[in-house]
């Protein structure tokens, strides 16, 4: 037996480990999988080679708890080591290593450590983060000399030992952890199940731990009265499906499996995801995934983290939070490269480069999937347009190169329920919307029931009317007059005159004294809705009076809502009460002598317009109903 001791010279690593190396315990179970994963496909690129001619047999991973003995044990039927190579892989790279990361340690913060820690292979010694002593029992697919079994075993000090096994071993590794006491949770079969499930679920090799029990209908056998007789039967539990429909190629698989993947990776969720995009790059880096496009309804938040991040088809994190550009956090599916460290911390992912260059292709390909549709099947994008808006406009507004990208396909709605791009319904409104400055107005409308006059009356106009009733629309359309020197104008933000202006004027039919006059009548009449009075010289034919809500004013209440509305009360609901001047009604009312009936029909007016934007409610509208009766009698 050889005793020695492990090549750290600065001091004890194994406290700092213990702190420092993974704030989750719990990694410690997919890094010594993913080492048995490692030496069984090296083992089978041996093969291949022809360098290792043996029988590759079994090569299942098997996991094994023994909750008397406190041990829980990793054993696979890969290459193996001799004891040199445990001496050189266990005891020296990774110490090596090691010792840079405790030398680098000492100035550095948490957050720093954990940073660094990709840049070392410390997977082995994640380990004594749950054990108390780690046993490796080894034996090399060599058969030469030296190549016996050995067993290495170390307690958690520098000092390990390292020894020649007798009797009888298979060819791989096991490694035997002693849980520690203040790790008992991961002598929990439960526990270790779920860790394997989260972890391993796609590992391309076999994975079982423990037995599961199903029921199997004996064959040919009745009981009493006839019924089928049933048995128990007891079969290795095997974690994982080892191919994936990401890792398999576009060419097999079919829309069936594509979905029947999706509730594979979701098995709770019932609902079907719209289309996908199968990534598959090779350079300049390795990216493979599935991506699905779910629908989107209008609680952004509760969608995001869904998409799951693997390395060689191991699990890594399902919180992509600031390491893929938010917006595509949108979507569900599966990425994997083994270009993005496997033991690195949030941070470090977040500022690597090689991340930086994935997601832009990622970003790339999204849009590609998305502009194919919208070449290929015009019909069929229009068709799942209002559930994707919320992601393309989301991304539209967040990144730059997508809004580039999406520019040409992005839709709007207007309120016949037609779709246009932008560059198509600029072609459309651009004769007929100009105002007398030559600028297109683009009007819109967030409620189409509320603001349902206004409509109609740009309608009768020959104007068009966009609908933005969706959840990004007001920021997106921010974004859209930023970028594209356009003019949004909601439909009731104005009378249709104004917000379209040409250069015609209707002369007004009341002079200055007369609207003097009328003034204090219709202010008395507006009181408590808080309208603010103005005249308009419009067409006698529209309404009498009309209520308006500036779009400035109206915007900027909308964002301080939206942004969680701190300083509550900043922006009023602004409103105007315009009076048409040219309407014989308002002529009426001025000319009315009996000053009872005067202020009645100038509040019946208000009150219709009111009405006609769902803002007449409670007491208000009781009295309307009571005075509209007196009025027909
Ligand atoms: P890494 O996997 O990043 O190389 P680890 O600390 O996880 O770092 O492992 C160190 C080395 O120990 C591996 O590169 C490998 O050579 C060897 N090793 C670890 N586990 C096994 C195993 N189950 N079978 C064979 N070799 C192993
Ligand atoms: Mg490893």
């Amino acid at each position: 037996m050889k005793k020695g001791q492990i090549n750290v010279k600065t001091e004890n690593i194994f406290p700092i480990i213990k702190k420092f190396l993974y704030s989750e315990h719990e990694i410690f179970l997919r890094e010594l999988v993913s080492n048995a994963v490692d030496a069984t496909q090296k083992l089978k690129t041996l093969s291949r080679l022809g360098e290792f001619n043996g029988e590759l047999g079994d090569l299942t991973i098997r996991i094994i708890l023994d909750e008397e003995k406190k041990t829980l044990t990793i054993k696979d039927r890969g290459i193996g080591m001799s004891g040199e190579e445990v001496g050189k892989y266990i005891n020296q790279i990774a110490f090596s290593g090691a010792e840079e990361f405790v030398e680098k340690f000492k100035e550095k913060s948490q957050s720093e450590v954990e940073n660094m820690i990709g840049h070392f292979g410390l997977g082995f010694y994640s380990s004594f983060m749950v054990s108390d002593k780690a046993i490796i029992q080894t034996k090399s697919y060599r058969d030469g000399e030296n190549d016996g079994p050995v067993q290495w075993e170390c307690d958690g000090s520098p000092n390990y030992t390292l020894k020649d096994l007798k009797g009888e071993y298979e060819r791989g590794t096991s490694i035997i952890l002693h849980i520690s006491d203040d790790s008992k949770e991961f002598l929990d079969e439960h526990r270790i199940l779920g860790l394997l499930k989260k972890y391993c679920k796609f590992l391309p090799v076999p994975i079982q731990f423990g037995a599961e029990k199903t029921r199997v209908k004996k064959e040919g056998e009745k009981d009493k009265d006839g019924n089928d007789v049933y048995e128990e039967i007891e079969s290795p539990r095997i974690i994982n499906n080892t191919t994936p429909a990401w890792v398999r190629k576009p060419s097999e698989l079919t829309e069936e499996d594509y979905m029947a993947f999706y509730h594979e990776l979701y098995p709770m969720s019932w609902e079907e995801p719209l289309f996908h995009i199968h990534l598959n790059v090779d350079y300049p880096f390795n990216l493979t995934g599935i991506l699905y496009f779910p629908k989107i309804s209008d609680r952004l938040g509760v969608q995001k983290d869904k998409i799951q991040l693997y390395s060689n088809q191991v699990f890594v994190t399902d919180s992509l939070e600031g390491i893929v550009p938010d917006f595509l956090t949108l979507l569900h599916g599966v990425l994997d490269s083994p270009d993005i460290p496997l033991n690195v911390s949030r941070s470090y992912l977040q500022s690597d480069s090689e991340v930086k260059k994935i997601n832009g292709h990622i970003t790339k390909k999204v849009s590609d999937k998305l502009n194919e549709i919208f070449k290929n099947n015009r019909e069929d994008f229009e068709k799942k347009w209002d559930d994707i808006k919320a992601f393309i406009e989301y991304g539209m507004i967040s990144d730059e190169k997508f809004y580039d990208r999406s520019k040409i396909f992005a839709l709007m709605k207007n309120i016949e329920g037609k779709y246009f791009t932008l560059e198509e319904y600029q072609g459309k409104v651009k004769d007929i919307q100009s105002d007398k400055d030559k600028n297109i107005v683009y009007l819109y409308t967030t409620n189409e029931k509320e603001q349902h006059a206004f409509i109609e009356t740009a309608k009768e106009r020959g104007y068009d009317v966009l609908v933005m009733d969706g959840i990004l629309d007001q920021h997106f359309l921010n974004h859209l007059e930023m970028k594209e020197q356009l003019h949004f104008k909601r439909v009731d933000a104005d009378v249709i005159e104004k917000l379209i202006q040409k250069e015609e004027n209707i002369p007004s039919k009341l002079d200055d004294k007369e609207k003097e006059k009328l003034k204090p009548i219709f202010e008395k009449a507006a009181e408590e809705s808080h309208l603010t009075v103005m005249f308009e010289s419009l067409n006698e034919k529209d309404m009498p009076t009309l209520i308006t809500r500036p779009e400035f004013m109206r915007r900027m209440k909308d964002m301080q809502e939206m942004s969680g509305g701190g300083g509550f009360g900043m922006f009023p609901d602004s409103m105007n009460l315009v009076i048409n001047v040219n309407h014989p009604l308002i002529s009426a009312i001025l000319n009315e002598k009996d000053e009872e009936k005067q202020n009645r029909l100038a509040k019946q007016t208000v009150d219709l317009s009111l009405l006609s934007q769902g803002l007449l409610k409670g007491e208000a509208l009781t009295t309307f109903i009571k005075r509209s009766v007196d009025l027909i009698d």
